[in-house]
């Protein structure tokens, strides 16, 4: 059963001209947070449409950190759905380390980078849930721009689920892969290993790598 729509007083929009091209920029207040969809393509659609469900990464998204591979996907689902000729991204405020918060994200990277703990533990040795993100409002998001099905671009087996649970049918999941690199293939493999994403691009990189 899809979700209630939001309340019209939630929500403003306008166009957005960026340097990919022109986009509906809606912006919705939603469980205590501000949220963005980027609407592209001229035609309303409503079924198998492109999507792209983002959480807000500020160092990987806005600085461009090489440490996760955020800010890439970003830019990379952007440019699909420009490619596609319509699609929407939806970005999701209030999602930093998987819902821990900035500060906390950043305790987890000074663990990482001085004892070594992956991504998980960083997080638990601190106390912190591994990944406390809801995906609700981006069905609500969706729900209010009239979609019901989606291909979702992403690697997360679990974020399917979501939507699903909230009311969005998800008829395909199209990979976002971003090519590993030193900086970052102790964090992906951390996600493939222990958050059970689906990252087949990582074998090649162990492949390039010399051993012993
Ligand atoms: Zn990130």
């Amino acid at each position: 059963m899809p979700d209630p729509i939001i309340a019209d007083n939630d929500v403003a929009e306008s166009e957005l001209v960026t340097r990919r091209g022109t986009f509906r920029a809606v912006a919705f207040a939603y469980g205590g947070h501000e949220h963005m969809a980027l609407v592209y393509g001229r035609a309303p659609v409503h079924a198998d449409v492109l999507v792209r469900v983002h959480s807000e990464c500020l160092t990987g998204d806005v600085f461009g950190a090489m440490r996760c591979e955020c800010g890439e996907q970003l830019g990379a689902a952007l440019d699909a759905i420009v490619g596609e000729g319509s699609g929407i991204l939806v970005y999701l405020r209030g999602q930093e380390g998987r819902g821990i918060g900035l500060v906390a994200k950043v305790r987890t990277h000074v663990l990482q980078d001085e004892e070594g703990m992956d991504t998980v533990d960083s997080a638990t040795s601190l106390g912190l849930p591994v990944d406390v993100r809801d995906y609700t409002p981006a069905a609500r998001i969706l729900a209010h721009l009239g979609v019901r099905s989606v291909r979702l671009m992403s690697n997360n087996p679990d974020k399917i689920a979501s939507l699903e649970e909230h009311g969005i049918t998800v008829t395909a999941r199209v990979p976002l892969l971003m090519p590993p690199h030193d900086g970052n293939i102790a964090y992906l493999r951390a996600k493939r290993d222990r958050l059970g994403h689906d990252l087949p691009q990582l074998e090649e990189f162990a492949i390039g790598e010399r051993h012993g």
